[in-house]
């Protein structure tokens, strides 16, 4: 698009976009009475304005019924799961069958890799992308100790070339097929937290495929900011959390994704637990674990009601939206905006003061912006947060911003841009 840095511009942008009144669904956090903009939903969506009513009526349900509530009220607790369940389906392009509400994202991955890693004395690697998330990168080492391997021999790490930042498509799926007698497991995130390269799923579960391995993803950064369809792509799971692009709350619980093919399966490992057991019969509390047909195997506690109350809500304003294929639309093109008043600010400077290493084109990314600030960057991200504007820091020297098309406005972003080009000059 041929943008223009300009606020009646991007004012006009404002006010052509169907989805700006979603806006006004959330409460925005204020610095000296005045709002931030927010560019920082990649860690913590905020908070729906609803999220306090739906967690008092699930206290009052809780006054009012106590243990009946699991039973009775207008949505019992003990189904509870189940209206999540059709409203996740949509957001990974899934069957509500093959998503379920549990837990939290780590705790999942764990559960998954006890079904999934299903490594022998040859074929016991594990591939991923160097430089995930560090929670990622802890799971998967202590499951490869914990069936007893050495994470220095069991995990292949794609790095970037050199002089890269990210990862090109044809690198990753040549060390899969390179290495295929020996993986077990790919396992890669969908966007990479700190690059903000959304990778490409279809082709790294297509290679993964081809050579025997089972195929994952952790979608923390993906799961509401791009559209994925998990089943489609023939990805054996996933999992993701709640709390990024889903705003539902510190701590959120988190979700899962099994395909369907892997059902009636009865040879996958589990840690399982009571919530785990077909439902029809879960209340005989008899010996021997039944799994539950379906992601809903895959729980083992009982219905965190409290938060499921947060994801529903959150997720209702997902389906106000119509899913993901309308803020996609908006998200490609309020991100790219960002791209170009980025672009503007170096102009204006006369050197790339601000190098963007996030990937451009939009089937390679959803709404982050990863930039490294080649001087003063501290001071100058301090400056905007002072300003009122909050995205995120990262050692030693990048700033990421996320323009989240649910509540982010263009004139949000030709302020961001306004604001960095002034604090910049004043740094000089
Ligand atoms: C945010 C994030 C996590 C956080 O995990 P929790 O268990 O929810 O604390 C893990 N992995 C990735 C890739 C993330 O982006």
């Amino acid at each position: 698009m041929n943008f223009e840095n300009n606020l009646a511009y991007a004012q006009a942008l404002d006010s052509n976009d169907p989805l700006r009144e979603l806006r006004e669904e959330y409460l925005f956090p204020k610095q000296n009475g005045k709002p931030f903009i927010y560019l920082c939903g990649n860690s913590l969506g905020l908070q729906p304005k609803v999220a306090k009513e739906v967690l008092n009526n699930q206290l009052s349900n809780w006054e009012n019924l106590a243990v009946e509530g699991w039973f009775e009220g207008e949505s019992p607790w003990m189904f509870y799961h189940k209206e999540l369940k059709k409203l996740m389906a949509p957001i990974v392009g899934a069957s509500p069958e093959e998503v379920c509400p549990m837990n939290t994202l780590t705790v999942n991955l764990h559960l998954l890799m006890v079904s999934f890693y299903k490594p022998t004395a040859k074929k016991f690697k594990i591939i991923m992308e160097s430089g995930a998330f560090p929670s990622d990168q802890y799971a998967i080492e202590s499951q490869v100790r914990f069936r007893g391997f050495n994470p220095a021999d069991a995990i292949i790490e794609v790095k970037p070339r050199e002089g890269e930042y990210t990862l090109r498509t044809e690198d990753i799926v040549n060390s899969i097929v390179e290495n295929g007698d020996e993986i077990a497991l790919v396992l890669f995130g969908g966007i990479n937290y700190f690059t903000g390269q959304w990778f490409d799923m279809p082709a790294i579960t297509k290679a993964g495929h081809s050579i025997g391995a089972v195929v994952g993803f952790d979608l923390a950064h993906a799961a509401g900011n791009v559209p994925v369809q998990l089943h489609d792509w023939d990805i054996d799971f996933a999992c993701w959390c709640s709390y990024k692009y889903q705003n539902a709350g510190p701590g959120g619980i988190g979700g899962i994704f099994v395909h369907q093919k892997h059902f009636s399966d009865s040879s996958l490992n589990r840690f399982a637990g009571w919530w785990g057991y077909k439902e029809k019969e879960r209340f005989k509390m008899e010996k021997g674990f039944i799994p539950e047909l379906g992601a809903d195997g895959w729980q083992v506690s009982c219905t965190q009601v409290m938060p499921m109350a947060l994801y529903h809500a959150s997720l209702k304003l997902f389906k106000k939206a119509g899913f993901m294929t309308a803020l996609r639309n908006k998200s490609i093109t309020l991100t790219e905006y960002l791209f170009y008043v980025i672009d503007q600010v170096n102009i204006k400077l006369g050197k790339e003061q601000y190098k963007i290493i996030t990937p451009r084109n939009e089937n390679d990314r959803g709404a982050q912006v990863s930039i490294i600030a080649k001087e003063n960057g501290k001071q100058i991200f301090d400056a905007l947060v002072a300003e009122n504007i909050l995205g995120d820091w990262r050692e030693p020297n990048v700033i990421r911003l996320s323009p989240v098309p649910m509540y982010n406005s263009f004139e949000d972003v030709f302020r961001t841009g306004k604001l960095l080009l002034n604090l910049s000059k004043a740094e000089k």
